[in-house]
């Protein structure tokens, strides 16, 4: 028999950056699974691609797919803009978008430190301007920022990644300020130790020593935070804007 429970985001138009692989791939198949209208953006077109199928194969709406990088702020405006062309208006933006260059302060790179400010800060940056427009016109958006609990806590080996994530919660918090007047509600996750590619690279040793220090005992799932995306997304989170949730296992408390 079919399901009666009604969908959490029938109809909203969301766009997810990052959404090729990892938590965005996770976050744009849930929101599909949702109800959601989606347009999905990350460099690799192949990738896009492939949860585009995937996601039509479940039944769901077909996704507008728009490859690019986050650090181009006239391409962001374009993917924006081609967004509001196609479905008249945008509902969600999940700025998930984000690389590590990992290495100690006094042999890191211009290079290094450029472009993990650029990607997640930058990025993330330029896609809350261009979003921010055409949710002042409708009153009303919401805007869920990827930062990190390394952003709360610093960690030895990523003080790029940390500015950077510790300014994506800054910037949520002045937004969410500037915004609220709008109904324009803007919250960031701070995911603990996910497993994804981009943790997979860490050496055994190292998640050893991670595990040790997360009180359930377990890495996270890209779903525990597509879940929380999830909640920020939907009608169940209608009063609650500038705040930063901490997903993982207990890690930060
Ligand atoms: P991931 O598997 O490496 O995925 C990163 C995503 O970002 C990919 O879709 C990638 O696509 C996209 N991306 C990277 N640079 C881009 C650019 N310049 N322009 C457009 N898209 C770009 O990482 P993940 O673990 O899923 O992480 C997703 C987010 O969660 C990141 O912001 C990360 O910092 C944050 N986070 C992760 C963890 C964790 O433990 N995994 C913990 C805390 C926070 P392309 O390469 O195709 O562009």
């Amino acid at each position: 028999m079919p399901s009666t429970t009604p969908k959490r985001l029938e109809d909203k138009v969301a766009i997810v950056t990052g959404a090729s692989r990892g938590i965005g791939r996770e976050i744009a198949l849930l929101f599909a699974r949702e109800g959601a209208k989606l347009t999905i953006t990350a460099r690799s077109q192949e990738q896009l691609q492939a949860l585009s199928d995937e996601i039509k194969a479940l039944g769901c709406a077909e996704p507008f797919l728009c490859p690019l990088d986050v650090k181009d702020s006239e391409k962001v405006d374009e993917l924006v803009d081609k967004t509001l062309d196609k479905y008249g208006r945008i509902d969600i933006l999940v700025n998930n978008a984000g690389v590590t260059r990992d290495g100690l302060l006094l042999r890191m790179s211009d290079a290094d430190w450029d472009d993990v400010l650029d990607t997640n800060l930058k990025g993330t940056f330029f896609c809350m301007r261009s979003v921010a427009k055409p949710m002042m016109r409708q009153r009303s958006g919401r805007i869920i920022n990827m930062a990190s609990v390394i952003g709360l806590i610093g960690n030895a080996g990523q003080a790029n990644y940390a500015a950077s994530k510790a300014g994506i919660i800054a910037l949520t918090k002045s937004a969410a300020k500037e915004l609220g007047s709008r109904n324009i509600l803007i919250n960031a996750i701070a995911p603990g130790f996910i497993d994804t590619e981009m943790t997979q690279v860490l050496g055994d040793e190292i998640k050893k020593s991670i595990l040790k220090s997360i009180p359930v005992g377990v890495l996270g799932k890209p779903m525990d935070i597509a879940k929380a995306a999830l909640f920020l997304a939907s009608d169940e989170s209608s009063f609650i804007t500038g705040q930063v949730i901490t997903v993982d296992g207990g890690m930060v408390m």
